[in-house]
């Protein structure tokens, strides 16, 4: 059958929820344009990177979850995200450790690399998938 682009037969609502500085702008920007913003070249490197990839954001995860579960329509598809794989080794949170906590939430988990382009587009799929199989 014929199908403009702009033609579709679902439209869903994903949201990106997460402490400031973890990605969430470039990893939307990735998938949508893929385009990738450094921002400004001084928050660019170690120093940076260090900062963000402490273990607050990881963290933080569980209260963004609460926020989340107390008001959000009881039948969304949660997914977390563990964006700046990239930076390995500067990581703070063990891939084991994201795996396990989604698991004991019932979450998809995925880490992610807005900056090298790696499983976002596997991110999004997932969890369109996943609300696809909720509505149809
Ligand atoms: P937001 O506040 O969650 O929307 O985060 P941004 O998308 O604005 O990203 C914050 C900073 O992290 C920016 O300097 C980005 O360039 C950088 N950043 C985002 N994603 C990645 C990534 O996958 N790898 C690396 N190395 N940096 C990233």
């Amino acid at each position: 059958a014929h199908r403009v682009d702009n033609e579709y037969d679902y439209l869903f609502k994903i949201v990106l929820i997460g402490d400031s500085g973890v990605g969430k702008s470039n990893i939307l920007s990735r998938f949508t344009r893929n385009e990738f913003f450094l921002e400004s070249k001084s928050t660019i490197g170690v120093e940076f990177a260090t900062r963000t990839l402490q273990k607050p954001t990881f963290d933080n995860v569980q209260r963004w979850l609460r926020e989340l579960r107390d008001h959000a329509d009881a039948n969304i598809v949660v997914m977390m995200i563990g964006n700046k794989s990239d930076l390995n080794h500067l990581r703070s949170v063990a891939e084991e450790d994201g795996q396990a906590f989604s698991e004991k939430e019932g979450l998809s988990f995925l880490e992610t690399s807005a900056l090298e382009a790696v499983n976002v587009e596997k991110a999004f799929h997932t969890v369109l998938s996943e609300i696809h199989q909720i509505v149809s």
